[in-house]
């Protein structure tokens, strides 16, 4: 009797990781898809918004900050000043880092002039291209250091303040240090994207950039034949 036991249950427990793997492959096949859609004004991925070098938004597309971001970033900023932290959005006041392609233009032609094509391009965003036309980035400063934009910002309070605890308010830092090949642009330990908590906590955890976990661009390196599409782990396929 008691051998028998033995072999049901082994059978049981064959079964069960049977169908484990089963949900885990159908699962698998839903999510490793990339749905790439544009409404003639901008891509989304997976329902993402996305603006990179490689999807572009119309000219014309000129939305402003977006309301839900400001509310996100109010509630951070709160959130850091109980902490004695000062948060300050750099540009334009109370554009909270919106610049319409026109603006756009005229800084990215500013930094062609100022350090040429090669070091302006890593630096600054092509007209249509920029997060910042999207409406939902903001390039941060600490309120009580008015430096410039430099990488020096990762030293003080306000950017180890939105590293830490960005993705709680759905926050990235969206250009990260040693990614370069990946994004296209330098470290920008001060520009912060918003994607919401669950897509922004995911991606903390991950370490990864916004291109490596939608899937589209420098898949992070696992094992042999696997990548990451929205933290779900995919197989290439051969
Ligand atoms: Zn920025």
């Amino acid at each position: 009797m008691k051998k028998r036991g033995m072999k049901m249950k082994r059978i049981l427990v064959g079964l069960i990781s049977l169908s484990v793997l089963a949900t885990g492959h159908e699962a698998e096949a839903a999510s490793c898809k990339i749905n790439v859609s544009y409404n003639k004004q901008f891509y989304k991925i997976d329902g993402l918004p996305i603006a990179n070098k490689q999807y572009g938004m119309a000219r014309s597309y000129n939305p402003g900050a977006n309301k839900t971001m400001l509310q996100s970033y109010q509630q951070m900023k709160k959130a850091a000043l109980k902490k004695g932290i000062v948060l300050d959005v750099v540009g334009t006041p109370g554009a909270y880092g919106y610049r319409s392609y026109a603006t756009q233009k005229q800084l990215y032609n500013q930094y062609i002039n100022l350090y040429g094509f090669s070091y302006a391009s890593k630096i600054s965003a092509k007209p249509g291209t920029s997060e910042h036309q999207l409406g939902l980035a903001m390039d941060i400063r600490d309120g009580t250091n008015f430096g410039t934009l430099n990488t020096a910002f990762e030293y003080t309070a306000a950017s180890k303040f939105i590293h830490e605890n960005g993705q709680r308010y759905g926050f990235i830092v969206r250009y990260l240090k040693g990614k370069e090949a990946i994004t296209g642009f330098m470290y920008e330990p001060w520009h912060i994207r918003y994607v919401g908590v669950t897509h922004a906590t995911r991606i903390k955890k991950e370490n990864v950039t916004l291109e490596e976990y939608l899937g589209i661009a420098g898949r992070k390196k696992l094992s042999v034949g696997q990548y990451k599409v929205n933290g779900t782990l995919c197989k290439y396929k051969r």
